[in-house]
């Protein structure tokens, strides 16, 4: 297995190819094998592009070819950082298609995002939109390119300027020729961890594993060739990729459309136009689709599930989807590090708006156990922890990490708190981990807060996740200043000078004397959220201008 990453168990891995759930599969193969059976379906839809799934193997086998001959080799590493195109699939089966492991990362990423994943994963090459929503991309690649050793080439969806060092994905372009296939017990791609210490860390997923987790997902949700799937979020979040997704949807010979992004209006046309059958969005974004539904001149007759999931719905939001959308509500509870869990079409009603189901494989083992990591009975709410055929063994070079992150037995402790239904069903009720959900986003308060410390008028902060009716949570920096207290876009600037995404940025400031501490003399954030500190009066609360929703 690759260098870095923790080999499963023998008897586990033994058991679940007995028990069939890794079948020896490769995803490179597999994509071969779909383009044979359903050949001139189209498989993928960009704007005007429509791809057959012969089309979409014939490129994927030329840049496979092309790539190749650039020098990449398998077991090399590769950031991808490409927002929903065509090309994103195409790159990935590519990889897949001679061994090299892609690491996807989102087009929000900035420099210093990109720079860390490039020097963890040790890449050799990293593939990206020359711009994006009017952010220079192959300006950061080329500053990135500066600074880690490892990598050689940058490989661009665009334009490349004359005399940059830069070649764009349209030129990687050989012959097609035959290569080993991929082990099916290797990695097939990296996924990014919310975070909660830091910056993100890499989430090996396997071939075997992931073929595992998109087939048994496809027959969970009854996902046939006649179903059309909107990527609406990200192609490089789990959710998107194969929860069943688009891995998912090709596995069942169905139609992938591309959407930029989730804003409703887009995504309403689509659906239309397309007839998208199933899609999968976050809390926030439902809200949103629910708002434009009501007057929205698009038909979203042919929609016939919506997978909610990413972070908490709340069951007065539940119950508005199916009838505001004219669809089944799907909730979904995901890790990028594997467990899926969803409530099914059989589910009663009550079922579907309160828990988040049930895990997708057979071969999923929950458990929810107290501080001591004793398990609990039904209905007890605990930590969430498990282990299954497409959960990891370990984090990618995270050795001192994964011996906190996973148990002796192997269990991977989630970091959510969560009980089973006395009928088998999960709930989650919150998190033990420290990491805020905005939205979807993921951030991780250890990681801002770093970062925060450079400021010069910052002595001491903590970034807690307050509560918010939109989007779930809103990240609040509580400053204790040195002289001046700083204002919110002063700190905004200053993050995204040091190059973070916006989407980590603060929402808010307040300007405390002092931070509260518990009684082992750790920063008691949860008093912070619950507005236990009183914040300086003058300083509080300032309007952030341009502010979204
Ligand atoms: P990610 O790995 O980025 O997909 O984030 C996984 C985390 O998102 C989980 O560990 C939960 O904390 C949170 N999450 C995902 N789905 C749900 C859900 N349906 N309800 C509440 N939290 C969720």
């Amino acid at each position: 297995m690759l260098d870095g990453c923790i080999p499963p168990d023998v008897h586990r891995a033994a058991a679940y190819r007995e028990k069939g759930y890794w079948r020896g599969e490769n995803l490179s193969a597999l994509l071969r094998t779909w383009a044979g059976r359903h050949d001139c379906a189209t498989a993928l839809v960009d704007g005007e592009r429509r791809l057959t799934y012969r089309a979409l193997d014939a490129w994927v086998d030329r840049l496979a070819a092309g790539f190749h001959r650039h020098g990449l080799e398998a077991g090399d590493r590769v950031v991808v950082q490409l927002p929903n195109v065509a090309e994103f699939p195409a790159v990935a089966f590519a990889l897949f298609r001679i061994g090299v492991v892609p690491v996807f990362t989102l087009a929000s990423h900035r420099v210093n995002e990109i720079r860390h994943l490039c020097e963890l994963s040790g890449a050799r090459a990293y593939v990206l939109p020359d711009r994006h929503h009017g952010f220079d991309h192959l300006e950061l690649a080329l500053r990135v390119k500066g600074e880690v050793a490892s990598l050689e080439h940058l490989f661009v969806v665009g334009d490349v300027p004359e005399g940059v060092e830069a070649i764009p994905l349209r030129e990687v372009d050989a012959e097609p020729r035959p290569f080993p296939e991929p082990d099916p017990s290797e990695v097939a791609f990296f996924l990014l961890s919310g975070g909660t210490t830091a910056l993100p860390k890499l989430i090996p997923r396997t071939h075997d594993g992931y073929a595992h987790q998109t087939r048994t997902a496809v027959s969970f949700c009854g996902i046939t060739h006649e179903d059309v799937y909107l990527a609406a979020l990200p192609m490089g979040f789990n959710f998107t990729w194969g929860s069943p997704g688009v891995v998912g949807t090709f596995r069942a010979g169905g139609t992938v459309v591309l959407a930029e992004g989730p804003t409703a209006d887009d995504c309403f046309r689509l659906i239309q136009e397309e007839g998208v059958t199933f899609t999968s969005i976050v809390p926030t974004v439902a809200q949103l689709w629910l708002e434009t539904a009501e007057w929205s001149p698009y038909r979203l007759t042919t929609l016939r599930s919506v997978q909610v999931g990413g972070a908490p719905l709340t069951a007065e939001l539940a119950s508005r989807i199916g009838p505001g959308l004219g669809c089944r509500l799907q909730q979904v509870f995901g890790t990028s590090e594997g467990l899926l869990s969803l409530t099914h079409d059989d589910d009663p009603l009550e079922v579907v708006e309160r828990t988040q189901g049930r895990p997708i494989s057979p071969g999923d083992e929950i458990r929810i156990v107290d501080e001591d990591g004793a398990a609990l009975p039904a209905d007890a709410t605990g930590e969430l922890i498990t282990r299954g055929p497409y959960t990891l063994h370990g984090y990618y070079r995270a050795e001192e990490y994964n011996r906190v992150a996973f148990t002796e037995d192997g269990f991977f402790r989630t970091g959510d708190l969560a009980r089973i239904t006395p009928e088998g069903h999960l709930v989650i009720e919150g998190r033990i981990k420290d990491v805020i959900v905005r939205g979807g986003d993921k951030i991780s308060p250890g990681e801002l807060e770093s970062h925060l410390l450079t400021h010069p008028a910052v002595a001491r902060v903590a970034v807690v996740g307050v509560p918010d009716e939109y989007h779930g949570e809103r990240v609040c920096a509580f400053v204790v200043p040195d002289g001046e207290p700083p204002a919110l876009n002063d700190l905004r600037q200053a993050l995204q000078a040091r190059g973070l995404a916006d989407y980590k940025l603060p929402d808010r400031v307040e300007i405390i004397d002092a931070l509260p501490l518990t009684g082992l003399g750790k920063v008691d954030k949860k008093r912070l959220a619950a507005g236990g500190v009183t914040p300086r009066p003058a300083a509080s609360a300032q309007p952030l201008q341009g502010e979204r929703r």
